[in-house]
């Protein structure tokens, strides 16, 4: 009888961004992953005099940082009664996916983070700000310029061992500010995946003794805020006549009552409005629009999208801080509105 280690996660309850928590359990090996359970008063999630919360594995995957056969295992939230704790917004994501099975959307998320360093970006002077402005940092090299490349790139090999849907990773705009990229995959799947990927990170991170923020403004000033993009499509926008579907969409979300519910979503009130100020990319949260190549719009078309006449959009309004399930969610709505 051979054991294995699984590595038990979820997300808590922590406000105004919830944190990722984690715990061993030592199972045997081929066996199935019981629901366990866990402590919800030390994450926000129970009072103290009625405490436990229940852990539903829901997905599944190698864990890179341990042995051959050892588990990474993303869980659900559960109250003690078996229904879905108010934290659980993956639930309701599954729900709505169903419901649109038929449309079979895809969603892309580029997860931008920066690296922290005793509360400072990586990469600044402690204390102080770099002497060379934004500029030669996104995508750049050399040593004067790049900050914890090491973490990001045994963070790649860590997701591709994973098994999780990484499509790329680049250098941001901002020193010590970087990207992955999830995707495409469907709309809980995205969740798991960047949830799982986040959660890799910070664990590689703690190795080199600096944090991986995925706060929405981590500098003030003059620096590009950490975003996270949310390009979707559906079986129907990918196919012939899809730009036109692709334009009602634009059209859906800039409906006064839907701006709102997206900002929401997207990080209103968790450094959203110090993102969007309208001078780092991205146009003004007060402002709405859609346009083809535009990097100053709400929503981005890509231009190979218009010259196919089908494709994909490009929401630039989501923050780092996203929680993936729920903007899927809000964005599923949306598009599927009459
Ligand atoms: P950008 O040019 O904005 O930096 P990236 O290359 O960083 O774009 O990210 C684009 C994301 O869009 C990737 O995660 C990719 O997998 C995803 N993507 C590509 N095609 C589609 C599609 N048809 N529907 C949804 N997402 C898509
Ligand atoms: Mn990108
Ligand atoms: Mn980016
Ligand atoms: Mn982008």
């Amino acid at each position: 009888m051979a054991l294995i280690k699984a590595e038990y996660i979820w997300i808590d309850g922590t406000k105004p961004d919830a944190l990722l928590r984690s715990k061993t359990k030592i199972v045997e090996e081929g066996k199935a992953l019981p629901d366990w359970s866990f402590d919800g008063s030390s994450t926000n999630q129970a009072e103290g005099h009625f405490s436990d919360c229940a852990l539903k594995p829901v997905f599944v995957c190698p864990d890179p940082l341990r042995k051959e056969g050892d588990l990474l295992v993303l869980c659900e939230v559960y109250n003690a009664d078996g229904t879905p704790h108010s934290t659980n917004t993956r639930r309701p994501l599954v729900e709505l996916e169903e419901k649109h099975k038929h449309l079979e959307p895809w969603y892309g998320l580029e997860q931008e983070y920066t690296f922290m360093k005793d509360g400072w970006p990586y990469g600044f002077p402690p204390g102080s700000h770099p002497a060379v402005p934004q500029g030669p940092y996104y995508c750049g090299t050399g040593a004067s310029y790049m900050f914890g490349r090491d973490i990001v790139e045994e963070h790649l090999e860590a997701c591709l061992k994973a098994g999780l849907k990484i499509s790329g990773i680049n250098a941001e705009v901002m020193p010590g500010q970087w990207e992955f990229q999830i995707g495409p995959a469907g709309g809980a799947e995205v969740g798991d995946h960047v949830w799982m990927a986040r959660y890799l990170l910070q664990r590689i991170a703690e190795k080199y003794g600096v944090d991986a923020s995925f706060a929405a403004k981590p500098a003030k000033g003059d620096w590009n805020g950490a975003g996270c993009h949310t390009n979707f499509s559906t079986k129907p926008m990918r196919e012939d006549g899809g730009y036109d579907l692709i334009i009602e969409a634009c059209k859906k979300f800039g409906r006064p009552d839907r701006i709102e519910k997206h900002l929401q979503a997207y990080g209103m009130g968790r450094g959203l409005e110090e993102r969007l100020t309208g001078k780092h990319e991205t146009c003004s949260y007060k402002e709405y629009k859609y346009g083809v190549s535009d990097r100053g719009a709400s929503i981005r078309i890509p231009l190979a999208t218009q010259i196919e006449k089908k494709g994909y959009f490009e929401d630039r309004r989501p923050c780092a801080n996203i929680d993936p399930y729920e903007v899927a969610h809000v964005i599923l709505e949306t598009v599927t509105l009459d």
